[in-house]
């Protein structure tokens, strides 16, 4: 396939995929690219690294530390306050996800990992690893 023909093929829906988010063993369902090995989340149908389209289905690191958050005080969605954050993971892609924790836990580095919840309207989001404090 050619780089023109592979823009010209349709782009599959990866937000339709509604398999769990959550994997068995903790980890977040995403896509890893085959060519620079990049991880997304989630799974992108073009590697932002290296605009590679090989990019196949990929269990992502379960936990991270959170990088920097706002609470969410107007949704025409979602029940509000709730907590955004950009979590960096350990394998070091940057996603943004629901932190569920108070904010008066919350710092900046703060160890966290993915868990399932029923707090979040997508049921699942990420919260301070035990132990770790503000
Ligand atoms: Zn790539």
């Amino acid at each position: 396939m050619t780089d023109q023909e592979s823009v010209l093929q349709p782009v599959p829906d990866t937000a339709a995929d509604d398999r769990p988010v959550v994997t068995e063993n903790g980890g977040l369902r995403g896509g890893r690219c085959q060519s620079c090995g990049a991880g997304s989340f989630p799974r992108a149908y073009i590697c932002p690294s290296c605009n590679s389209t090989e990019i196949h289905d990929a269990e992502l690191p379960g936990e991270g530390s959170l990088y920097t958050w706002t609470t969410v005080h107007i949704s025409p969605t979602f029940a509000t306050p709730y907590t955004l954050g950009y979590i960096d993971l350990s394998d070091g892609l940057r996603l943004l996800a629901q932190v569920l924790a108070p904010q008066e836990q919350l710092r900046c580095d703060l160890p966290v990992r993915l868990a399932t919840s029923d707090q979040s309207p997508t049921g699942w989001g990420f919260v301070p690893v035990e132990g770790a404090t503000a």
